[in-house]
């Protein structure tokens, strides 16, 4: 290690969507298991708390998708191709599906992934809650952090999108079928969380983000990934009460989504695509938002001002996750940024 890395943070837990955030999540370990190496540490304890607002009923079987983007990622198990689903599936069950025409056929249901969805769902039909079926399942892949559902509630985000048929002029869609089968290349009209209002946090998220030392929002969705995490009532209020600080890195870099959809969610809620408008989105602590520092690319250097006149202390670094070692130095100063200032 150099004389500028920065302090090994105790405690870490890190909010997060799928991809986005399980590939932080991997750089984040990386680092950590380098920092804790160099200093004669323990590797820091990390804790997950994902976003569920995704999860559909698919074919019968309950679908986590964010919950098992970051399992499969860091328990070595993910397509690292695809960023989701199983390493060396095949797709007989879906084809076989398909010959007898069910719907849907836009959902891409792997072979090897349809035993996950089996095992959660018989579990959740004996009565078991999301959180303990998740532990169970996390028994196989050790992704070695600590991975909370964000509610054991039902909360699907859905869409409102354009529908000339309807009488309103608009229908209806699960998430998961504005992003697979729209390719979200429709408008966002509304993005409505069912369910999210009446959700309460799962068993231990509370705690891990009141006793912690470290609170990271990775590069995830800002609205149906972190923005559905942040909405479940408690969540935001444990955020204001903790001591530990709580540092973000945008999702947007040059004005535009890495992958994904953010943008078009983003303007449905009228917050500027831009690093700084992300990050003004979310807002500082001091003034009842959830920042204290916000990481932005270095292409979006001359907006760091505008982050740190709104009370965030706020750096320009590199923020692309190209691979493993780009990934641990963001995470690097995304620590370096919270705790050393
Ligand atoms: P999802 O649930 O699979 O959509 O994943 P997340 O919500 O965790 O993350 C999606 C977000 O990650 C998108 O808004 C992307 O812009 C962002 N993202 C993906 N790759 C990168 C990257 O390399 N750098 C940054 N800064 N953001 C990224
Ligand atoms: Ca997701």
């Amino acid at each position: 290690m150099t004389a500028s890395s920065p302090t090994l943070p105790g405690r870490v837990t890190v909010l997060s969507g799928g991809v986005g955030g399980a590939r932080f999540l991997q750089g984040l370990l990386h680092w950590l298991e380098q920092a804790a190496a160099a200093a004669g540490a323990a590797v820091p304890p990390v804790t997950v708390v994902a976003n569920t607002a995704d999860d559909l009923w698919v074919h019968g079987l309950k679908v986590c998708p964010d919950l098992d983007t970051v399992m499969y990622t860091l328990g070595d198990g993910i397509d690292p191709e695809r960023g989701w689903g199983r390493t060396a599936e095949t797709w007989h069950v879906k084809e076989e599906l398909a010959a007898y025409g069910v719907e849907p056929t836009w959902f891409g249901l792997g072979d090897r992934d349809v035993a996950t969805h089996l095992v959660r769902t018989q579990m959740l039909e004996a009565g078991y809650p999301l959180s303990a079926v998740t532990e169970a399942l996390c028994r196989r892949w050790r992704p070695g952090v600590r991975l909370l559902p964000m509610t054991d509630d039902r909360v699907e985000t859905h869409v409102a999108v354009p529908d000339d048929d309807e009488p309103s002029g608009q229908r209806v869609v699960h998430f998961q079928e504005y992003w697979i089968r729209l390719q979200a290349a429709v408008p966002a009209l509304a993005v409505v969380p069912v369910g999210l209002e009446s959700a309460t946090p799962g068993p231990g998220v509370v705690e891990a983000l009141t006793e912690t030392d470290l609170v990271v929002l990775p590069p995830s969705n800002p609205v149906v990934s972190l923005g559905t995490i942040l909405g479940v009532p408690g969540v935001r209020e444990a955020l204001h009460a903790t001591s530990a600080p709580v540092v973000g890195l945008s999702p947007i870099i040059g004005g535009r989504h890495v992958r994904g959809m953010a943008q078009q969610l983003l303007e449905s809620r009228g917050v500027p695509v831009s690093a700084s408008g992300v990050g003004l989105h979310y807002g500082a602590r001091s003034a009842g938002g959830v920042l204290d520092a916000w990481l932005v690319d270095d292409v979006d250097a001359a907006e760091v001002a505008a982050v740190e006149a709104a009370g965030i202390r706020c750096r320009a670094v590199p923020l692309m996750m190209t691979d493993a070692d780009a990934t641990a130095r963001m995470a690097a100063a995304a620590v370096a940024l919270a705790t050393d200032g």
